[in-house]
């Protein structure tokens, strides 16, 4: 039997590259397409590369069209949340529309299985923690109303055509896959443990901790990390999921474990064994104190086994990375 060929979009990027190489590992064909925009190529070491971006329909078609498809992951997105309030149209343009383009182009091939990287911007200010995913879904930001509208596009059509989704809203990613062929590299970086890890490799460098006085234990914002080969295995897990004759679902993924940034950086000095300078500084806009996620639903439905649960090994994994790679 012909191994199931599965389409990465934004493989390219941090968390989509882990899905690819997992996905290899376990067997499966992949064909990656990605701008590089924001990706790397060298982070694509595994199946086929296809240089374009989803804006591009008859790329899209074409791609469809040469390769018998018989899944999409989309990770492809724009994810800076400050952007996408300054300049909202760029993430509507390409975060919605080009999502259209794909889920235009999947219907015209009967492509009809998709796994979607969705996040837990959607529920905006918490209001019960752990989250669960029938919270409300108020976003509070462009990023987040992107990816509420992509949900709903996909219930709406998931209804009306032959489609079945998974949407995954990711907590916050974390750690590299443990060989250090991949990892996590931004271009500007603006993520919490890149950063910490910059200023352990190089004394020059500090850390601006955005707001102490958060209605947290020590003042500083609590979020849930996951790991991102945990992230990896939820999307080979939903896949699975649909592929034995479920319906279409959405399932938070998360540690369920709160960490503040002090938390954060006094156990990167403990991995790191290097001092790192801190420097309080004012609050991010847009963040809240406390952003926690229950992933019980996709524990208990989807058969997904966290591996990393402590936050230790998460940051070891990522300095690792940083150590072997220099990005
Ligand atoms: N943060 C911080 N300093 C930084 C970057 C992030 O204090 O230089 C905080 C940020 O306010 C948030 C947490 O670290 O509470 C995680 O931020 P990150 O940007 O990594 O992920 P997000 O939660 O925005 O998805």
């Amino acid at each position: 039997m012909k191994n199931k060929t599965i389409l990465i979009t934004g493989g390219a990027g941090y968390i989509g590259s882990h899905a690819n190489k997992m996905l290899n590992e376990k067997g499966y064909e992949t064909v990656v397409l990605d701008n590089l925009v924001y990706g790397h190529k060298a982070f694509v070491q595994w199946g086929e590369f296809v240089l374009g971006d989803l804006a591009d329909y008859d790329l899209l078609d074409m791609v469809l069209e040469h390769h018998s498809i018989d899944a999409v992951m989309h990770f492809a997105a724009y994810a800076y949340v400050g952007e996408s309030v300054t300049n909202p149209e760029k993430y509507y343009y390409n975060n919605v529309v080009n999502t259209l383009n794909l889920l235009k182009a999947m219907r015209r091939h009967n492509v009809n299985q998709f796994i979607f990287s969705s996040s837990c911007a959607t529920y905006g200010i918490p209001r019960k923690i752990p989250i669960p995913e029938d919270h409300s879904q108020i976003p509070i930001n462009p990023y987040g109303q992107c990816k509420l509208i992509v949900e709903n596009i996909l219930h709406d059509y998931a209804n009306a055509y032959d489609l079945k989704y998974v949407s995954l809203r990711y907590f916050n990613a974390a750690g590299a896959d443990p060989d250090g062929k991949i990892g996590e590299a931004h271009e500007p970086e603006t993520h919490l443990i890149p950063l910490i890890l910059d200023a352990a490799f190089d004394k020059s460098k500090h850390i601006s901790i955005f707001g102490a006085d958060y209605n947290t234990p020590d003042g500083t914002c609590i979020r849930d990390y996951i790991h991102v080969n945990d992230l990896a295995q939820a999307h080979i897990r939903a896949l699975e999921y649909l592929e034995n004759g479920a319906d279409s679902d959405v399932f938070n993924l998360g540690n369920g474990n709160g960490v503040s940034v002090r938390e954060m950086i006094e156990t990167a000095r403990q991995v790191t064994g290097n001092t790192i300078r801190t420097i309080e500084s004012s609050r991010r806009p847009g963040d809240p104190d406390i952003l926690v996620g229950s992933a019980i639903k996709a524990i208990e439905l989807l058969g997904w086994h966290p591996q990393y649960t402590d936050l230790k090994e998460i940051i070891e994994t990522a300095w690792h990375w940083k150590l072997k790679s220099l990005f």
